[in-house]
């Protein structure tokens, strides 16, 4: 199935059943079972062999990403599949097996999709078939794509974004300069996606996402950041200078920009902000991520502890551990119920979240995962807080969890909002 099929498909032009008939269940079909049996094999069998090495080289770990083209767990038809499962659940449990392999070699495989999500939530169908495809590569030649909203003046507060994007009517092209900041495969991408100001007065409202082709004059990788954590996760800024793209990589085409400015000019509501409709519609499947780092390192401890001796007794005998152990399994369990709430009311309601559900799912896996991987270093003792155990490793990695795709002050402010109506600062 191509690209453009599966938008037509996820567009409603198929017999499949409509949202609104699947009702909650706990219980996976075999599918979804196979599906997370299958990658949690790979999670198992490549990623986690492969992962203090790539975490020391702090570099994208491309054999591995080749390993999962070659199986097809790396591509548009395999993403395409899972977001396609009516019930939601099928994209958080497919994240939560990988990252439970690692973190860093996961980010280096699904960092593509926040991209390949912009591109499919705002581009028309054509660009969909286009640029999709590309972003993935092939089997023997995989490549990763960027999704670029940050700047060093706009992290949190996003209506700070000084990108532009000029359009030239003589030759059809837009011109964009900025520089963007953090850009997970930034630089390295085939395909760079920016969000960028086409009307500064309207703040976020006047943002616009653009395809940067492979290749294109003027779009350079800048400083790439030495991080805590998800190091084998490229991470770099981008420089975007008099960087011309054809009128055909705006998002959604001009027309519906137009037409969507003028709305917002008149005063009346936007419907989508570029960068904002991106992360929103992601928020579920990063906390599943989480939650993959959160379990990995709650197994370990478990594991660990039910071995270690101390006092003619193993460790896990002493209630202050197994008390530990029991919360931090009913708060990833917590975790997870609340990432597949959020992904199954995303499948039924298209993405509105009353209450911030997305959000809250996003905010309580990524507290849990940076509280239980520091319970699972406290578990081990010293081996903990070496490079010997993958504990630590898991800790770093979490951390990122609560920062990046919106902080958890973020997310808190976002639930407070929905649920006062209010205009919480
Ligand atoms: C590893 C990594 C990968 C990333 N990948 C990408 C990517 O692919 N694409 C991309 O566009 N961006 C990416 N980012 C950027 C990330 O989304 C931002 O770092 C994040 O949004 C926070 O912005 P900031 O770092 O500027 O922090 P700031 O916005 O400066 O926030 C600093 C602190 O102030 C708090 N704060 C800010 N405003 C408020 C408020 N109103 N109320 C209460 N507290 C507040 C924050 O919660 C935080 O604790 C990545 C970042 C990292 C570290």
């Amino acid at each position: 199935m191509s690209a453009t099929d599966i938008a037509a498909e996820a567009a409603g032009d198929d017999a499949s059943p409509e949202p609104s008939e699947i009702p909650f269940s706990l219980a996976l079909s075999q599918d979804q079972k196979d599906i997370r049996d299958w990658v949690h094999g790979f999670a198992e069998g490549v990623v986690r062999p492969a992962a203090a090495e790539w975490d020391e080289r702090e570099e994208t770990p491309w054999p591995v990403i080749q390993e999962a083209a070659k199986i097809g767990l790396y591509g548009f038809e395999s993403l395409a599949q899972f977001f396609m499962d009516p019930t939601g659940l099928q994209m958080p449990i497919v994240n939560e097996e990988l990252f439970w392999g690692d973190a860093g070699i996961g980010m280096a495989i699904m960092g593509t999709s926040l991209a390949v999500a912009a591109i499919f939530g705002q581009g028309t169908n054509e660009q969909i078939g286009e640029w999709i495809p590309q972003c993935f590569g092939t089997e023997d030649d995989p490549q990763v794509a960027a999704f670029c909203a940050s700047e060093p003046d706009a992290g949190s507060d996003v209506s700070m974004i000084r990108t532009t994007a000029k359009y030239d009517e003589a030759t059809d092209e837009w011109v964009i300069n900025g520089q963007k900041a953090w850009a997970t495969n930034g630089g390295i991408a085939k395909v760079h996606v920016v969000i960028a100001t086409v009307d500064r007065e309207l703040g976020s409202r006047g943002h616009a996402a653009f395809l940067i082709p492979p290749g294109t004059k003027g779009c350079e990788q800048g400083a790439k950041v030495k991080k805590h954590g998800l190091r084998a996760s490229h991470t770099a800024d981008v420089h975007l200078d008099d960087c011309r793209v054809p009128g055909a990589c705006l998002l959604g085409g001009k027309e519906r920009l137009d037409e969507r400015l003028a709305r917002v000019r008149e005063g009346k509501q936007a419907r989508s902000q570029a960068a904002m409709q991106t992360f929103e519609a992601s928020r579920p499947t990063v906390g599943a991520q989480a939650v993959g780092i959160a379990r990995a390192a709650y197994e370990y401890a478990l594991d660990y502890a039910k071995e270690r001796e101390q006092f003619g007794r193993k460790i896990v005998e002493n209630q202050a551990i197994a008390f530990t152990l029991a919360d931090m399994k009913m708060e990833i369990d917590a975790a997870r119920l609340l990432v597949w709430r959020a992904s199954w009311m995303g499948k039924q309601q298209g993405m509105v979240f009353e209450n911030a559900e997305g959000s809250m799912s996003k905010l309580k896996a990524g507290e849990v995962a940076v509280w239980s991987t520091e319970r699972a270093i406290q578990i081990l003792g010293g081996n903990g807080y070496t490079r010997e155990f993958p504990v630590e490793r898991m800790h770093r990695d979490a951390k990122i969890y609560t920062i990046f795709e919106g902080t958890s002050e973020i997310q808190r402010l976002v639930i407070s909002r929905a649920i006062s109506g209010m205009k919480i600062a």
